[in-house]
């Protein structure tokens, strides 16, 4: 459990909010306003969630199902393994909406003759940015499913699941979505010029949204071992999945991968 360090009330509703160190952006559980802890000025972005469509034994099929396909899995993943803790919790974002202009020249070197090229990068970007900074979430490989967005409700939520505060606010959400798309931008640059002389990024923020996106984490043991699954439930694919390094030799692996290449 966080230690709690504040007690405070929903300036909406005047339930008991609790929060944790480090948190600033924190939700009501009885109204869902998402308020902002220090400072004068109100939280002020739309507050959205994905609806869940993975409820506790959805998770538990979507589990079994990864156990039992794919390739590189210990034949007896499925039967020897035990899920050992399942909790579905509502994950802190904020998405942006940009568009992204590089102002770019420099030369291509790799037809052999230096050739200058000039031009505009035009990139327009939801780019979601994660609203805590302690623990392991695997950002990178998860896709917000906005298809599945929602205004935020508690009475919409899993049953038995919890939401985290974030523990950003939106103005550094904010400062950080730059910097990102701007190396982005920088990274696709590399595809049109060898060397980057001159670069200018301009980026216009055209909306923000704060959003919960419902997540279950599991964990599992197989041959006394704990691995860690991270599932979304809006969309129901696994984001992660640890899987125990293959006992079986080369038979498993090549079971494995044709079971990988029939798509099964
Ligand atoms: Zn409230």
């Amino acid at each position: 459990m966080p230690e709690l360090v504040d007690s405070i009330s929903c300036p909406k509703c005047g339930g008991p909010l609790r929060l944790a160190t480090g948190e600033v952006i924190v939700t009501c559980p009885y109204c869902g306003t998402a308020s902002r802890i220090r400072g004068d000025k109100p939280f002020l972005l739309r507050h959205g969630m994905l609806a869940a469509r993975l409820d506790r034994a959805g998770a538990e099929a979507a589990i079994a199902g990864w156990m039992a396909g794919g390739v590189m899995k210990p034949d007896d993943l499925r039967k020897a393994s035990r899920v050992t803790s399942l909790e579905c919790v509502y994950v802190p974002f904020f998405v942006f909406e940009v568009d992204a202009t590089t102002s770019y020249a420099g030369v291509i070197t790799r037809t052999g003759t230096n050739e200058r090229r000039s031009g505009s990068l035009v990139r327009d970007y939801f780019w979601k940015i994660l609203g805590r900074r302690s623990g392991e979430f695997p950002t990178r490989e998860y896709k917000l499913p906005l298809a599945h967005k929602v205004p935020f409700d508690t009475a919409g939520m899993v049953p038995g699941s919890r939401f985290m505060n974030a523990e950003m606010d939106e103005e550094e959400a904010a400062r950080l979505v730059r910097e990102q798309v701007e190396a982005h931008q920088r990274e696709l640059l590399k595809d049109l010029v060898d060397v980057v002389e001159e670069a200018r990024t301009s980026i216009d923020v055209k909306d923000a949204e704060f959003l919960h996106a419902p997540i279950w984490f599991a964990t599992y043991a197989y041959r006394e071992t704990s691995y860690g699954l991270v599932i979304d439930a809006a969309s129901g694919e696994v984001v992660r999945g640890e899987i125990p390094p293959p006992t079986g030799g080369f038979g498993e692996f090549l079971r494995g991968a044709t079971r990988g290449l029939l798509g099964r």
